[in-house]
């Protein structure tokens, strides 16, 4: 049991990382801010804002200036911000095919971003070399200096606890959780998310939904799920599966999911769905650019060669991936009778290499749909492209890095 000295101490240390947390928050959240304002935003009196302020001045994690730059001589300063050049935070979304990273500052502005094929998606624990490896190099590459990196955020597919730190379909080392064994490495905090949710962190931080506070962002990649932005705030659900929309079902009997299931979503309507369709049909004598100009056959097609002959006008590609994109707009109407959202962001591989069927699954969702639900919902294609997911996992470690919830204050206060 602790004195009561030393728990009278535990208790005010505890306040005062509450407050400065809670200072910190709300310039990252709000951008620079006067004390005044500062303490509106934070419901703490202006005495308490300002020596709280003062005290991060000191440790160089804001700057004082007036309207974003520095305070004259003789004229007191009236802007607090977060000082940019005082950390960085890095990102980083490992895909099936590839892996983004992103270096952001302390002012959310991208300082480096590199895209490497080098890390595997598996279980085998030897990936942890290859992903500290290449955190390293982005960093260095970018000249910016290992010791001012705050966190690591990190985005997985597949099944992902990322409250728990826990990767199930991948990452998944036993007992200690991902986020745990990595964090002991770099020996700075690190975080875990489901990809879908990075995505949608990332277009409320940085794309499309930064003003909007109902929205859903579809991913379609080599598979298929949302992310879903609730009042503003991203809807992880009770356990952070949310999301796996790929996995309702859209075909009666029809094709076998590695989920197990039988025609979902993700069977008619993924990457991987258009990979095996045109598969199918040329093997069944369909002719089509993909065989005849780009000498394409068998194993070798993927979705990328059917995107490829698409764009060039190949008739059997447009109507594959036209087919599943109408199916992909029959189950966001699901979504937008059950959620209303203001926004529906295309997101995802196949979107960013073909933006022109967002019209195919928009006319289809508006056609599935209820009216008064439908009529003023917003259909864009994202403009963050394959970085969305990186950005993602950097803007929800930096909200973590100074979120008040997680210190448990009522223990405290
Ligand atoms: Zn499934």
């Amino acid at each position: 049991m602790p004195t009561s000295k030393a728990f009278k101490q535990n208790k005010v240390s505890a306040k005062n990382e509450i407050r400065r947390r809670l200072v910190l928050r709300a310039l990252l959240d709000f951008g620079p801010l006067s004390l005044t304002d500062l303490a509106k935003k934070t419901g703490m009196t202006l005495p308490v804002v300002s020596t709280i302020a003062s005290s991060l001045k000191k440790s160089k994690l804001v700057v004082e200036g007036t309207n974003g730059t520095e305070s004259q001589v003789g004229r007191p300063p009236s802007i607090v911000m977060l000082n940019a050049g005082a950390g960085y935070i890095v990102g980083v979304d490992i895909g099936r095919l590839s892996t983004n990273f992103v270096v952001l500052d302390l002012g959310t502005n991208i300082v480096a971003e590199a895209r490497r094929k080098s890390i595997t998606l598996g279980n085998d624990i030897k990936v942890l070399d290859d992903l500290e490896k290449e955190i390293r190099n982005v960093l260095s590459e970018a000249k910016a200096s290992w010791d001012k990196v705050l966190g690591v955020g990190i985005s997985l597919p597949g099944m992902v606890r990322g409250k728990q730190g826990l990767g199930e379909t991948y990452f998944n080392f036993g007992e200690k959780p991902v986020t745990e064994l990595l964090s002991k490495r770099l020996r700075k905090p690190v975080h875990l998310e489901h990809d879908l949710e990075a995505m949608a962190f990332g277009e409320r931080w940085f794309g499309a939904a930064k003003d909007v506070e109902n929205a859903i962002c579809v991913n379609v990649g080599w598979g298929l799920g949302v992310g879903i932005i609730i009042d503003g705030k991203v809807y992880f659900g009770q356990d952070g599966y949310a999301g796996e929309f790929g996995h309702i079902q859209v075909v009666k009997s029809g094709e076998l999911c590695y989920c197990g299931k039988r025609g979902c979503l993700e069977t008619v309507a993924s990457g991987k769905a258009v990979t095996r369709i045109a598969k199918e049909k040329l093997a069944a004598g369909a002719k089509s650019m993909i065989t005849e100009t780009l000498e394409v056959k068998g194993d070798e097609i993927d979705a990328e060669t059917v995107l490829k002959a698409a764009s060039r006008g190949d008739e059997f590609s447009i109507e594959i991936l036209d087919e599943a994109a109408k199916y992909l707009g029959s189950g966001i109407a699901v979504l937008i009778n059950l959620l209303n959202p203001a926004m529906v962001i295309f997101g995802g591989g196949v979107f960013t290499a073909a933006p022109y069927l967002s019209e195919t699954a928009r006319v289809s969702a508006i056609k599935h749909s209820l009216v008064p639900l439908s009529r003023d919902v917003r259909f864009v294609t994202s403009s963050l492209g394959s970085k969305a997911g990186a950005l993602g996992a950097a803007a929800y470690l930096a909200e973590d890095l100074f979120d008040v919830e997680r210190l448990n204050p009522s223990a405290y206060v």
